[in-house]
C-alpha cells in the first residue's frame, strides 16, 4: 500500500512514525516538505525572546531516517484527489492513501500597511528577525494584534503580550512602555474558563491592556497607528502580528478545500475523496489549529492505515482532545487541555501555572523529537544564546 503524506510538519511527521514504527520496511510511505526542517511553534517565541537560537531548533529532515519511508525535499505543486496523484517539484507520485497535512499559509501581505509598518512572529522568518528587533527596541508603546481568523495557537498572543512584558521587564524598560492586546475572540482561551481567568489576571497584574472582540483591519505606518475594529485606533511604535491565514494555494487549486478549508469527517479525517485524508491546520474538524490536535487527528489516520494493511475494519476514531502548555512568564507555564467534540460545546481544565511545569513543557518538545527524529533534544552542546 503506498501512502503519500504531505507535510511534514506535526501531523505529517506523527503519521510517517506511527506507520513505519508498526510496518517497518514493510512500509512504502513518502513524506513530502518543501523546507529543510521542522520547527515547533513554542520555539519561534523562544528564538524571538532571545531564550535559544534558530540553528538550535530547526529538526532537519535529513535525520529522519525510518525504516519504509522515504522523505522527499520538494514543492508540491498539484494534487488530484480523484487519481491520488501529486505533482511536485521532484517528480509525480501515486497514491493508494494520499495524507494531506499541509498546515496553512501565512499572508502578511494581506493586512494593508504590516509589511511596511509592522512584524509579524508566526513565521519563522519573521519571528527569527524579531529577536533582533527586540534587542534593539528600547520600549514604548507595543500592540501584539491579530488580524483574521482561523489562527494557530489561539494562546500564542496572549503568551507574547506576557513575555513581552518580561522582556522590557528584565531590560528595564517597562516603565516607559505599554502593552495592548487585541484579540477576535472574548477570552483568551474561550474553552477553559479557568485559563482565561488566570491570564486576564495576569494581564491585569502586568498592566497589559486587553481589547478582546475585534481584529486589526491595517495600519497606518506614516501616522504609526493600528486601525482596529471598526473604527478604533491604536497608536504603536512596536507592532506584533498575528497575520492571515489561509490553506495553501495548491490545496485551493485542488478542489479539496470548501470555504477555505479542507472538510473532513470529525471521526475518521477522511475528505469526501475516497483514500484521501486530512489532517492539522489545513482541514476544519472543528477543533482550534495547533500541533497537539494536529498530532491527535494524525495518529487517528495512521491507525486506520495500519488496520487497511493488515486487511482489519478501521475502528479508529478521534476523540477531540488537546493537552497545551502555556507560558504565562516569570518562568511558570500551565497546562490546559481542552475537548472538542461535533455537536457539544467544548470544554476544557487548568493545572497550574507552576514553575514545574517548565520542564514538562520541555519534554513535550524532547519526546517528539526522540519518536520523530530518533534523536535527543535540546542538543548536549546546545549553550544558552
Ligand atoms: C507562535 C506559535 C506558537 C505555537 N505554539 C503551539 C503550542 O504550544 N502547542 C501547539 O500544539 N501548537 C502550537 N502552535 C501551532 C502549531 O505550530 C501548528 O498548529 C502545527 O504546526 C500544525 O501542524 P500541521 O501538521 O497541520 O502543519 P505544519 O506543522 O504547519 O506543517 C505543514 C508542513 O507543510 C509544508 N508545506 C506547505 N505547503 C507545501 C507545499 N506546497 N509543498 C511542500 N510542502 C509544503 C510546510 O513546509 C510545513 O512543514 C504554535 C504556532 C505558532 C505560530
Amino acid at each position: 500500500m503506498r501512502v503519500v503524506v504531505l507535510g511534514a510538519g506535526f501531523g505529517g511527521l506523527e503519521v510517517t512514525t506511527r506507520v513505519s514504527d508498526e510496518l517497518g520496511d514493510g512500509a512504502d510511505v513518502v513524506l513530502i516538505d518543501r523546507t529543510e526542517g521542522f520547527v515547533f511553534g513554542f520555539s519561534k517565541l523562544d528564538v524571538m525572546f532571545g531564550r535559544t537560537t534558530a540553528s538550535e531548533v530547526l529538526h532537519p529532515y535529513r535525520d529522519l531516517v525510518k525504516p519504509g519511508v522515504r522523505f522527499v525535499q520538494a514543492d508540491v505543486r498539484s494534487i488530484d484527489p480523484v487519481a491520488r496523484r501529486v505533482e511536485t517539484d521532484a517528480g509525480a507520485f501515486d497514491a493508494d492513501v494520499l495524507v494531506v497535512a499541509l498546515g496553512a499559509d501565512l499572508d502578511p501581505g494581506a493586512t494593508p500597511g504590516l509589511v511596511e509598518g509592522g512584524h509579524e512572529f508566526y513565521t519563522e522568518e519573521g519571528a527569527f528577525a524579531l529577536r533582533d528587533v527586540l534587542d534593539r527596541f528600547e520600549g514604548g508603546r507595543v500592540v501584539v494584534g491579530v488580524t483574521s481568523t482561523p489562527f494557530k495557537c489561539p494562546p500564542a498572543p496572549s503568551e507574547t503580550a506576557l513575555l513581552m512584558h518580561d522582556h522590557l521587564t528584565e531590560r528595564g524598560n517597562r516603565d516607559r512602555s505599554s502593552i495592548s492586546l487585541v484579540m477576535p475572540l472574548p477570552a483568551p482561551v474561550p474553552p477553559s474558563p479557568d485559563a482565561s481567568k488566570v491570564l486576564l489576571a495576569a494581564f491585569a497584574e502586568r498592566g497589559i491592556e486587553w481589547h478582546p472582540g475585534r481584529l486589526v483591519r491595517g495600519l497606518d505606518p506614516e501616522r504609526g497607528v493600528a486601525l482596529v475594529g471598526e473604527d478604533e485606533e491604536l497608536p504603536y511604535d512596536l507592532f506584533l502580528a498575528v497575520p492571515v491565514h489561509r490553506a495553501p494555494a495548491v490545496v485551493i487549486e485542488s478542489g479539496l478545500a470548501v470555504d477555505g478549508w479542507i472538510p473532513v469527517d470529525p471521526l475518521t479525517l477522511e475528505t469526501s475523496f475516497p483514500g484521501v485524508y486530512a489532517v492539522g491546520d489545513v482541514a476544519s474538524v472543528g477543533t482550534p489549529k495547533a500541533g497537539v490536535f494536529a498530532e491527535g487527528q494524525a495518529s487517528v489516520v495512521a491507525e486506520r492505515i495500519l488496520a487497511q494493511a493488515r486487511g482489519e475494519d478501521a475502528s479508529a476514531e478521534y476523540g477531540g482532545t488537546g493537552l497545551c502548555y502555556l507560558e504565562l512568564g516569570h518562568g511558570n507555564v500551565a497546562k490546559v487541555e481542552v475537548t472538542f467534540l461535533s455537536g457539544q460545546a467544548p470544554r476544557g481544565g487548568l493545572q497550574g501555572p507552576s514553575a514545574a511545569f517548565v520542564a514538562d513543557k520541555q519534554a513535550f518538545g524532547t519526546t517528539r523529537v526522540r519518536r520523530w527524529f530518533a534523536r535527543e533534544w535540546p542538543s548536549a552542546e546546545a549553550t544558552p544564546p
